[in-house]
């Protein structure tokens, strides 16, 4: 089982996890579940809504996973799974995580050490509930993509 995200989308993941530092940050992962492998194709960042421990804690409102999977069915996408931030923790599921957390779901979870992201990894309930396993997580570079979008600031002025 695999998690597949591009470079753009693992950055906008880290962004948003490093802005909520030193609380838990959290969101929700959009998009395609194909046989063994998931594709992230977008993601919903949405606030802490814990009221207290969120230095180790996160909640996401059921309104807040709403909102995400109606944003879903609308771009033809479904919720995936879900991503959180371990400030100055390592990127490891935590009995809390494990207490809450759904079947079928990917639980994406980041490490953020003193402001600064570390790779993720990503976890899947067992089937009996007992355990997570993990999955692998691969990030796919997108710099080949022909969509012009960020190279305009890197032409220079060669063109006037
Ligand atoms: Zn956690």
């Amino acid at each position: 089982m695999s998690l597949v995200l591009s470079a753009r989308m693992s950055e906008r993941i880290h962004a948003h996890l490093c802005r909520a530092y030193p609380d838990e940050g959290c969101g929700v992962l959009l998009g395609r579940d194909g046989e063994g492998r998931r594709e992230v194709v977008e993601i919903v960042a949405v606030e802490n809504r814990r009221e207290e421990s969120r230095h180790n804690r996160y909640l996401i409102a059921p309104e807040q996973f709403l909102f995400a999977d109606r944003a879903a069915r609308g771009a033809g996408l479904d919720v995936i799974g879900f991503f959180h931030s371990h400030p100055d923790h390592p990127a490891r599921p935590s009995a809390f995580d494990l207490e809450h957390a759904w079947p079928y779901y990917s639980y994406l979870i980041v490490g953020v050490t003193r402001g600064q992201a570390g790779e993720g990894r990503s976890w899947r309930l067992a089937e009996d509930r007992s355990r997570f396993e993990e999955e692998t997580v691969e990030v796919r570079d997108t710099h080949s993509e022909p969509s012009g979008g960020p190279d305009r600031t890197t032409s220079g002025g060669d063109r006037a």
